[in-house]
């Protein structure tokens, strides 16, 4: 290859790389959605977030502290679908109570739930910030709230809505408390220094919560890391979910139970030997506030 084709092939790269840059600005720029409830302080009523535990599998939306107010959509769209349990009195509601669904384009559609009875006239084009409901308690449900879900590539995926809607307050690092070890039903807390006893395989979990901009909210973290005596033993974040092969596995291909033990986070199924053993937990919020814990304990085997 001679100098000039050379200089033709780099130059070319380069534009090819901005252009892709271009391209993505582009599709983010596009992308500006509003908060479905319009309020000063929307961080304050965030109640939960996306990724967190329910008992037996992820909670994949954001809850809104919310009761008879305006849920609004966030973008431009048209109506994909609303289910009222008044349109089918007879059959058990659905979770999510009264239900509107809106198509925003290139598969990313956003869901509002647990809405009042008393469907809006809707009709199939939607304007950004238009009424679709009012708030309410509808469904698997306690206290008035929005549960906003956010999809993209038709559903396939479902986002984190955080990393999309406007910026929110977060102030404080999440809160690493105890670690524990299960043995059946049974558990026993574990501090720095402790010498435990065990004979097997026993699961080892932590509790961690977030508070944004108040001590009483109680939010899952975006992202963990546990580490055993210097070696990571699993990473896990929270910027969106994916159902593949019949369970609902996050960015790192953590499935719930992998990730969760009853309500905790599982930082493993693990075998020590005898001998001193150090536990590192590292834990990131949404807004980047991280907070690091280390356990080291003395395992006697019998
Ligand atoms: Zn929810």
């Amino acid at each position: 290859m001679n100098k000039i084709t050379y200089l033709f092939l780099l130059l070319f790269v380069i534009f090819i790389k901005d252009f892709f840059h271009f391209l993505d600005a582009q599709t983010k720029e596009k992308r500006k959605f509003d908060w479905p409830i319009l309020t000063e302080n929307i961080s304050d009523r965030i109640t939960s977030v996306f990724g967190e535990s329910r008992w037996d599998h992820f909670h994949n939306g954001l809850d809104i502290a919310s009761y008879y107010e305006p849920a609004r959509a966030i973008e431009d769209g048209k109506l994909l679908y609303s289910r009222y349990a008044a349109d089918d009195p007879f059959r058990e509601e659905w979770g999510s109570g009264d239900t509107v669904w809106v198509d925003h384009g290139k598969g990313t559609f956003s869901a509002y739930y647990h809405l009042n009875p008393g469907r809006k006239n809707l009709t199939q084009s939607i304007t950004k910030g238009q009424e679709l409901g009012v708030t309410g308690n509808t469904g698997h449900s306690s206290g008035g709230h929005l549960h906003f879900v956010l999809t993209m590539d038709y559903v396939k995926k479902i986002v984190n809505p955080l990393l999309f809607l406007p910026k929110t307050k977060d102030e404080m690092p999440p809160l690493i408390g105890g670690l524990s070890v299960h043995v059946g039903d049974r558990y026993s807390n574990i501090n720095t220094g402790d010498t435990i006893n065990l004979s097997d395989t026993f699961p080892f979990s932590v509790y961690i919560q977030d508070s944004g901009v108040r001590k009483s909210q109680r939010w899952g973290v975006q992202a963990v890391q546990f580490s055993l005596n210097g070696k990571v033993l699993k990473e896990s974040r929270f910027d969106s979910i994916r159902f593949i092969d019949g369970s609902w596995l996050n960015d790192d291909g953590v499935s719930f139970p992998e990730l969760f033990f009853k309500d905790r986070y599982l930082v493993g199924n693990l075998s020590l030997p005898s001998g001193e053993h150090t536990i590192e937990v590292i834990a990131t919020d949404f807004h980047g506030n991280t907070a690091i814990k280390s356990f080291t304990f003395y395992v006697s085997r019998i």
